[in-house]
């Protein structure tokens, strides 16, 4: 019998929603390009509830204990009393959301000598130490494209939030005022810009295709290249370096995994390469910046805004610079986690569960790291080389 061990966020302030917004979500079965959405045997939870929460439980409780396995569920994560830590040495299965990390560093992953499956209940593996799990044959596995859409959808409003200076203007109404002229001296249209998209796989493809009809410039970077008719169709153009794509965009969405080669890639030299009076939406992993960097620019007015949902560590601290910072219209870490994307990631969570107990393969396309080496998903994505930590692992 399994021991899996959950980290969730806590619940909301005023406890469980009693009734929604919404009676009911569109009911997705399938992504871009064909994969189909999570197929588990069955859910026991109705979908457009909250599931990402401690109470929420992703919905496996019955399921798993249905089955004689044991679920423990905390959002008790950070420091080596935390209940997470604690319960690490009985854990089979853990689980974590990439919203309320679960940390699994080296010095973690040696405490938990049962742990055969990590999974992330969305989508970003960069809070487990890749090469260390992989080292110790852990199987790492994620819900691929449960959230994609989700965050496509996020990083747009960000970058219109951003141009149109929405965050200070809405403020502003709020406050009783009507100061047309105060609300428009940062306004602008997007339209006619060059956009940026760093990383053009699952969702920074999907802001491409989004931003396409808004008569913007695209351009974008990526190891691998999207298809000739793709970038044909968006008026794509791909540029080879990041340091001459950075120059030459008004707005850069940033969509790349957290590893190595990309952890504070945008320090002060990076930031100098762009325009004055740029904007930066990072929806992928807050340590991709230097964080005080990113205070510098806006302060300098290199930057003219940044928006994303994402910071390091996670909960950031109150005192966070991001916090205050000028001309920012950050949220806290929620874009791939709406009512709509829990739904699938908490049933791709049960179907990656359903096949590790049935001993049946897990799809190729949830996998980053099985049987000691990075694979599916993971191999597009991630680089993990021996004796090189996962940045982002350890929560400091
Ligand atoms: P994906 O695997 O489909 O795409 C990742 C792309 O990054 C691939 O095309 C890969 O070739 C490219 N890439 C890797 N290293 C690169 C580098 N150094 N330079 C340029 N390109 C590089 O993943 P996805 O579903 O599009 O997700 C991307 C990232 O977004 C995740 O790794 C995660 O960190 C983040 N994410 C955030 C949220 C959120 O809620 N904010 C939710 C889901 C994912």
């Amino acid at each position: 019998m399994a021991t899996v061990l959950c980290v969730l966020y806590p619940d909301p302030l005023d406890g469980m929603p009693r009734e929604y917004a919404r009676d009911a979500i569109p009911h997705i079965t399938a992504y871009p390009g064909g994969a189909t959405a999570p197929t588990p045997r069955a859910v026991d939870f109705t979908p457009g509830e909250l599931l990402g929460s401690v109470s929420g439980e992703l919905g496996l409780r019955g399921f798993l204990e249905a089955a004689g396995h044991t679920l423990i569920v905390t959002s008790d994560k950070d420091g080596e009393d935390s209940e997470f830590e604690r319960r690490l040495p009985e854990a089979d299965v853990v689980i974590s959301q990439p919203f309320w990390p679960g940390y699994l560093d080296a010095r973690r992953l040696a405490k938990a000598t049962r742990l055969r499956l990590a999974i992330t209940a969305g989508i970003g593996s960069d809070h487990v130490d890749l090469a260390e799990a992989i080292a110790r044959g852990i199987t790492v596995a994620e819900v691929t494209y449960s959230n994609s859409i989700s965050v496509a959808e996020h990083a747009v409003m960000q970058i219109l939030a951003l141009v149109r200076d929405f965050v200070p203007a809405h403020e502003l109404v709020r406050a009783g005022g009507w100061d047309i002229a105060d609300a428009v001296r940062r306004s602008y249209d997007l339209e006619g810009m060059t956009v940026g998209v760093m990383a053009a796989g699952r969702i920074g493809r999907a802001v491409l295709e989004r931003l396409a009809p808004f008569g913007v410039h695209l351009v974008y970077t990526d190891k691998h290249p999207l298809p000739a008719d793709v970038e044909q169709r968006l008026g794509a153009r791909r540029i080879e370096r990041l340091e001459d794509l950075v120059a030459e965009v008004d707005v850069l969405s940033i969509h790349a995994p957290l590893q190595p080669e990309t952890f504070r890639l945008f320090d002060d030299a990076m930031l100098a390469r762009m325009r004055r009076g740029s904007y930066i939406v990072n929806t992928a992993r807050a340590a991709i910046m230097d964080r005080d960097a990113v205070v510098r620019a806006l302060e300098s007015g290199r930057l003219a805004g940044y928006a994303g949902d994402v910071w390091y560590p996670q909960p950031p601290a109150a005192n966070h610079p991001w916090r205050s910072m000028p001309h920012e219209a950050m949220t806290p870490h929620m874009s791939g986690s709406s009512l709509s994307a829990q739904t699938r990631y908490a049933a791709g969570t049960r179907e990656i569960l359903e096949c590790f107990l049935d001993g049946a393969p897990i799809r190729d396309e949830y996998l980053i790291a099985e049987g000691g080496a990075l694979a599916g998903a993971g191999a597009v994505a991630y680089t993990a080389r021996s004796g090189e930590a996962s940045p982002g692992s350890s929560g400091r």
